[in-house]
């Protein structure tokens, strides 16, 4: 894999997150998603030609360098559409702090990410997978899956004892100061709304 590559994201939250997985995680939310969730908790992430390019190995040096964290978060936009790039960040994550976990969304499920290119090359380093596409319909208010036929998929056990409350537990939101002046709402089924104070 190159060394000089990018990956381009909607947000990231260097901060962390309680309510995206287990402990504190680094979350990144890439830019770029062709499907039109009815719904969708955070439309400004779908066009592909927005967002923010950030270097690879530089993203992945703030997330390892940042030792409070217990984990990342990845979600969407869709992150399978950068799934070279992605493999790449996850692999640096891997190298350098083995102990972090990963939890990744899509709107793919397992079954059909085995016809994306480079998905497998994800896969191999994550823990969590959250699948399918977002159903407002099916929006039950449970767990960090945003509607009911969203699956909360172990690639690996690290995990395995938060599972059913990631399922069917219940949702929360957190507001974090990102800087100075805004905060950032975090959570499902909420959008991520930054608010200028
Ligand atoms: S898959 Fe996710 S990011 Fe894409 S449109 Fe649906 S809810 Fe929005």
């Amino acid at each position: 894999m190159s060394s000089n590559r990018n990956i381009r994201l909607f947000d990231i939250c260097r901060e962390g997150t309680h309510v995206l997985g287990p402990g504190l995680r680094y979350v990144v939310w890439t830019q770029g998603c062709p499907r039109r969730c009815k719904g969708c908790i955070t439309p400004e992430s779908q066009p592909l030609d927005q967002g923010t390019d950030f270097n690879i190995e530089a993203l992945a040096a703030d997330i390892v360098n940042n030792d409070r964290i217990d984990g990342l978060t990845v979600s969407g936009g869709e992150p399978f559409l950068q799934a070279q790039s992605l493999a790449l960040l996850l692999q640096l994550l891997r190298q350098i702090r083995p102990e972090l976990t990963v939890m990744v969304y899509t709107g793919y499920t397992l079954q059909q990410l085995s016809r994306i290119p480079y998905a497998t090359d994800v896969l191999q380093y994550v823990d969590v997978l959250i699948d399918g596409e977002y159903i407002e319909e099916l929006n039950d208010d449970k767990g960090i899956r945003g509607s009911s036929n969203q699956r909360v998929i172990a690639l690996s056990h690290r995990l395995d004892k938060y599972l059913a409350s990631m399922a069917d537990g219940i949702r929360k939101i957190e507001y974090v100061a990102q800087d100075a002046s805004s905060v950032t709402s975090i959570g499902v089924p909420h959008k991520t709304k930054t608010l200028t104070l």
